[in-house]
C-alpha cells in the first residue's frame, strides 16, 4: 500500500508498547482517528514480565483485552516472595488479605512480553486504531503553539508525516522525542542500578500456591529477581552497583554465574537449570540507568506515558503499572478535550498531578523497601540507606510531587522527608516481622503499613472503576478545582458537589 505523504488523525501514538497500545485503544474507543507508529515487528522482547493487579484488572478490564488475556496462559501471580529485610527465612507478600480469602482480582500475571504486548497491540488495532509496524518516528512537528505531528520513515524507508491534535510519545526510554517536551530528564542517583539478565529452563518453582509469585533475593551485591514465565521457563536478573558496569560488561556469563555463586537461595533455586542460548532468550542482556523523571511530562499537543515520561527501579514491579495507568490518565484527558467537555490546559494538569502523584508514591515506597534490608558490609545496601541519601535527590523528588501528594503526607523539605522514609521503613519492617511470624499468613499487618497502603491504593480505585462502571463510588478530586473520573471511566469530569446547581 502507498503511503499519502502527510495525512491527519487525532491522536498519533509513538510506540506501541504497554502505554502505546493501551492510550490507542481507550481513544480509538470513542471513535477518534487513531495512528500507532512502531518502530519494531511484533512480537519483540521487552523485559518487565511481572505485572501487577491493576493492569490485569482495572486498565485493560477497560480496553476490553482481559479476557484475551485470561485466556493466553500466563502464570498466575499470587504477590511476591521477598527474601529482604532482617529475616532469614523468605517472606510472602499476597495481593489477597490472607491466603485463605484470595478473591476474583486478586492476582496478576507473570508474561513474556513479546506475547502479552502483541495481544494488547493487536487489541488497539481490533477497537479501531490502525498500527503501522516498521515505523519509527524521528521528530515532532511543532511551532510556538503546539506539537501539531510528527516524521516518521515508514517501513518501505520513505520519509513521512502525520498531523495530529495530540502527539503522545510512549516510545518508552531509549528514543528521543521525549525531549521535544521541554524540561529535563533527572536520573536518580539513589536507584542508579544496572541490571544483568537471562533465562533458564527448569528452574525450581516456589512451593503452592506460590509457584507464579515473583522470588526477590537480597543478596550482598544487590538483589536477584527470579519471575516464572511458565512451568519450566524462568527470567533471571540481577540488580547491582552501576560501578560494576564494566565487570559485567567483559564475559556476562561469568559475571552472572560469579552473582549466582554470591547468592545460595537463586544457586538453589537454578541448581538443575540450564540457560536458554537460542531464540528470543538467548542472550544476557545488561540495562543501566533505567530511574528518571521528565521534570515536565506535558505540553499543548504533547503527552509523555510510560516510560517515556519517568521509571522507579523494578523491584516491585510497577513499571507496567505506570505504563498504563498513565495511558488510562492521558487518554481521559484527551477524550475529554476532543469531546470538548474539558479545555486542553486542565485537562493536562489533572493528568499530570495524577500521574506524578501515582511515581511519587511508588517512589517513596521504594525507598523505604530499600532501607528496610541491612546489611552493614555492602557498599550496595549501605548506598541505599535513606538517611545517607543525597540532600539535591530529596529535593529534587519534592519539586516533582510538590502539591499532589495526598492528605496529610504533604511533602515540604528534603530533610522531613528523609525522617519520614526512615520511620516509614521501620513500620514496614516491624509489618514484615509480624507477618513472618503470624501462623496464617495474613496480610493485615502489611496492608496497615502506611507506605503499602498508599502504593496500592489507586490501583484498587482503578479496578474497582473498572469492576463496578456506574456503580463505583463517587471519587474525591486530588486537589482543590481538580477533576474525577467519569463514571465510565473513559473521561474527566467536575466533582458532583461542584455539578449541582446553587439552590
Ligand atoms: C531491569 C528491568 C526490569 C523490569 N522489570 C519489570 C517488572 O518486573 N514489571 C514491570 O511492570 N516492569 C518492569 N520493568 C519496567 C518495564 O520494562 C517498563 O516500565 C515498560 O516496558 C514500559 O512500557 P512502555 O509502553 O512505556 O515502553 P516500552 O515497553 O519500552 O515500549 C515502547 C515502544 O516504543 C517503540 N519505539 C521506541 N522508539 C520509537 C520511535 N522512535 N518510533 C516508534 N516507536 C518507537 C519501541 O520499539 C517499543 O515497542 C523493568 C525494567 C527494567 C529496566
Amino acid at each position: 500500500m502507498t503511503l499519502p505523504d502527510s495525512e491527519e488523525f487525532d491522536v498519533v501514538v509513538v510506540g506501541g508498547g504497554p502505554a502505546g497500545s493501551t492510550l490507542a485503544a481507550l481513544v480509538a474507543m470513542q471513535g477518534r482517528r487513531v495512528l500507532v507508529l512502531e518502530k519494531e515487528f511484533f512480537p519483540r522482547h521487552q523485559i518487565g514480565e511481572s505485572l501487577l493487579p491493576s493492569t490485569v484488572h482495572g486498565v485493560c478490564r477497560l480496553t476490553g483485552v482481559a479476557d484475551e488475556l485470561a485466556k493466553a496462559g500466563f502464570p498466575r501471580k499470587r504477590g511476591g516472595t521477598f527474601r529482604w529485610g532482617a529475616n532469614p527465612d523468605p517472606w510472602t507478600f499476597s495481593f489477597s488479605v490472607s491466603p485463605r480469602m484470595s478473591g476474583p482480582t486478586s492476582f496478576a500475571y507473570q508474561v513474556e512480553r513479546s506475547k502479552f504486548d502483541d495481544i494488547l497491540l493487536k487489541h488497539a488495532r481490533k477497537v479501531g486504531a490502525e498500527v503501522r509496524e516498521g515505523c519509527a518516528v524521528l521528530d515532532v512537528i511543532a511551532d510556538d503553539e503546539r506539537v501539531r505531528g510528527v516524521t516518521y520513515t515508514d517501513a518501505d524507508g520513505n520519509e513521512r508525516r502525520a498531523l495530529a491534535t495530540f502527539v503522545v510519545d510512549a516510545s518508552g526510554n531509549k528514543s528521543r522525542v521525549y525531549q521535544r517536551v521541554g524540561g529535563k530528564r533527572e536520573y536518580s542517583e539513589f536507584f542508579r542500578s544496572l541490571a544483568l539478565f537471562g533465562y533458564f529452563e527448569g528452574g525450581k518453582r516456589l512451593p503452592e500456591p506460590n509457584s507464579g509469585n515473583i522470588l526477590s533475593v537480597a543478596f550482598p551485591s544487590g538483589w536477584f529477581w527470579y519471575i516464572p514465565l511458565s512451568d519450566t521457563l524462568t527470567s533471571v536478573g540481577a540488580v547491582v552497583r552501576r560501578e560494576m558496569a564494566e565487570k559485567i560488561q567483559g564475559d556476562q556469563e561469568k559475571a552472572l554465574m560469579a552473582l549466582v555463586d554470591e547468592c545460595p537461595l537463586i544457586g538453589e533455586y537454578l541448581a538443575d537449570a540450564t540457560r536458554v542460548t537460542t531464540g528470543q532468550y538467548g542472550q544476557l542482556r545488561v540495562r543501566k540507568d533505567y530511574s528518571y523523571h521528565q521534570t515536565t511530562f506535558s505540553r499543548p499537543g504533547l503527552v509523555l506515558i510510560g516510560d517515556a515520561a519517568c521509571f522507579v527501579d523494578p523491584v516491585f514491579s510497577s513499571g507496567v503499572h505506570l505504563a498504563t495507568y498513565s495511558a488510562l490518565l492521558a487518554a481521559r484527558s484527551i477524550n475529554s478535550v476532543l469531546s470538548e467537555r474539558v479545555e486542553e490546559e486542565p485537562a493536562l494538569k489533572e493528568f499530570e498531578a495524577r500521574y506524578r502523584r501515582e511515581y511519587g508514591v511508588f517512589y517513596e515506597f521504594l525507598l523505604s523497601f530499600y532501607d528496610m534490608h541491612h546489611d552493614e558490609d555492602s557498599y550496595f545496601w549501605q548506598a541505599k540507606k535513606v538517611t545517607k541519601t543525597a540532600r539535591p535527590e530529596l529535593q529534587s523528588f519534592v519539586e516533582l510531587i510538590g502539591g499532589v501528594s495526598s492528605g496529610e503526607r504533604v511533602l515540604t523539605e528534603a530533610e522531613i522527608l528523609a525522617k519520614r522514609f526512615s520511620s516509614d521503613s521501620e513500620e514496614f519492617a516491624a509489618a514484615v516481622d509480624e507477618l513472618a511470624g503470624s501462623q496464617d499468613g495474613s496480610m493485615v499487618p502489611l496492608f496497615k503499613s502506611s507506605v503499602v497502603r498508599e502504593v496500592m491504593q489507586e490501583g484498587g480505585q482503578v479496578q474497582m472503576r473498572a469492576l463496578l462502571g456506574e456503580d463505583a463510588e463517587a471519587e474525591a478530586p486530588l486537589f482543590s478545582g481538580g477533576l474525577v473520573p467519569s463514571p465510565d471511566g473513559m473521561f474527566w469530569q467536575l466533582p458532583v458537589a461542584a455539578q449541582s446547581p446553587p439552590e
